[in-house]
């Protein structure tokens, strides 16, 4: 129990769970703008389309409508419409968060080299001398 509540407080300690209590909120803020656009734009749309061919008005009438037996499918149908709306745009927001920090970790180009090294005493020099000073040679 102790090593429990101690592995417990390491994660609590790391930020995790202030991390992902924040996902929790905003996802869940989230979901409800996702539930709006597909209640205000998307159903409305499908709604448009398909009442031109069957003669519904309204989404209840859309959705309502759709049952297969006993089983209201038309409100699954809407379920999956804003579970596919709030994946795709999750996607996109988590592609694009780790281009953000992937910004961040750029790898370091090379430095230039400085030195070089001497080609008669084989010492490493300043990369513009032109005689060694440990050799006195003459070097490029
Ligand atoms: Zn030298």
């Amino acid at each position: 129990m102790k090593k429990f509540l101690n592995e417990f407080k390491e994660f609590a300690m790391k930020g995790n769970m202030i991390d992902m209590s924040i996902g929790v909120v905003i996802g869940a803020a989230f979901g409800k703008i996702v539930t709006g656009l597909t209640d205000c734009i998307i159903t409305p749309l499908i709604a448009l389309i398909i009442g031109a061919i069957f003669h519904v008005e309204t989404t209840d009438q859309l959705f309502g409508a759709i049952t297969v037996g006993p089983f209201p499918i038309g409100q699954l149908i809407s379920t999956i419409i804003d579970f596919l709306i709030t994946a795709v745009v999750l996607f996109a927001i988590v592609k694009a968060i780790n281009e953000i920090q992937s910004l961040g970790h750029h790898e370091e180009e090379p430095a230039a080299p400085t030195t070089k090294v001497c080609p008669y005493c084989k010492s490493e020099i300043a990369i513009d001398a032109v005689k060694c000073p440990h050799c006195t040679s003459d070097v490029e």
